[in-house]
């Protein structure tokens, strides 16, 4: 399976597992594609700059069920193009109504800059507008989401956003992490919509998950070691020593990931 495409780069995980990935964009975006007897589910749907069903109508014919690891635009951008949508509980309101206090200027400049291949015609950021609509349905944590012979068992994990979720796949042991966990550049946890002392209950929470075999996580490195996950609960212990989980402490480096309050 090769697919060439002028805006997305699929990378196969494994038989039953795509990366579908925007590193023509500085924020390096990854959704995952992951196939199960019955029907597919996609997590998260990408910037919305290009169309990802285009790569999915590829990858699989069966039903595609959206999960959401949290409403924010870079992760919703082609939810339109699909007619079943997961999102937390906690977070389906700003999937509705848009997030309350985030100027839509600003988005369409974080969307429209540093971007290193050419766009497609369609994309126009000066009337760009992340998508919202009603989610077919909510989830909360310890849902199973079936997609036969494999199970993706929902966990709640707010801090990012309140409704951020990490799925992990039963099947293959991946553990997704959406925008809670990943490397490169520094988890966000600053803006006013964000709490740091949930964000670390919530890194705590994964940390103690023993079944993961890889971490995949929402932005930069497609696939990080679940040895990642001893370091994440040593920096737990370190940021709540350190008296520093709260807005406005900075950015506070460990040795393969970072975290800014
Ligand atoms: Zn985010
Ligand atoms: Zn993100």
């Amino acid at each position: 399976m090769q697919i060439k495409d002028a805006w997305f780069t699929v990378e196969k995980i494994d038989d039953i597992t795509f990366a579908i990935s925007e590193y023509g964009h500085w924020e390096q975006v990854h959704s995952y594609l992951l196939i199960g007897a019955e029907s597919a589910a996609l997590i998260d749907t990408g910037l919305g700059i290009d169309h990802i069903k285009r790569i999915t109508d590829q990858l699989t014919k069966l039903p595609i069920i959206v999960i959401t690891t949290h409403v924010h635009a870079d992760h919703i951008g082609s939810h339109d193009a699909f007619e079943t949508i997961y999102v937390h509980e906690a977070d389906a309101d700003w999937l509705k109504h848009g997030i309350k206090g985030l100027p839509l200027e600003q988005i369409r400049k974080d969307m429209a800059r540093n971007i290193t291949i050419p766009v497609p015609d369609t994309f126009n950021p000066n009337i760009y507008k992340p998508y919202q609509g009603e989610p077919t349905g909510l989830l909360g944590d310890g849902d199973i989401v079936e997609l036969g012979e494999r199970s993706l068992i929902i966990y709640h994990t707010p801090g990012h956003s309140p409704g951020h979720i990490c799925i992990f796949d039963t099947k293959k042991r991946y553990l997704f992490t959406g925008d809670l966990l990943y490397t490169g550049t520094p988890i966000y946890a600053f803006y006013p919509s964000t709490n740091p002392i949930d964000l670390v209950n919530s890194l705590e929470k994964i940390a103690g998950m023993k079944a993961v075999a890889k971490i995949y996580g929402g932005h930069n490195d497609l696939e990080m070691d679940a040895s990642l996950l001893d370091e994440v609960q040593e920096a737990v212990i370190e940021l709540r020593k350190q008296d520093v989980v709260r807005h406005g402490t900075g950015i506070h480096r460990f040795h393969r990931f970072s975290v800014q309050f």
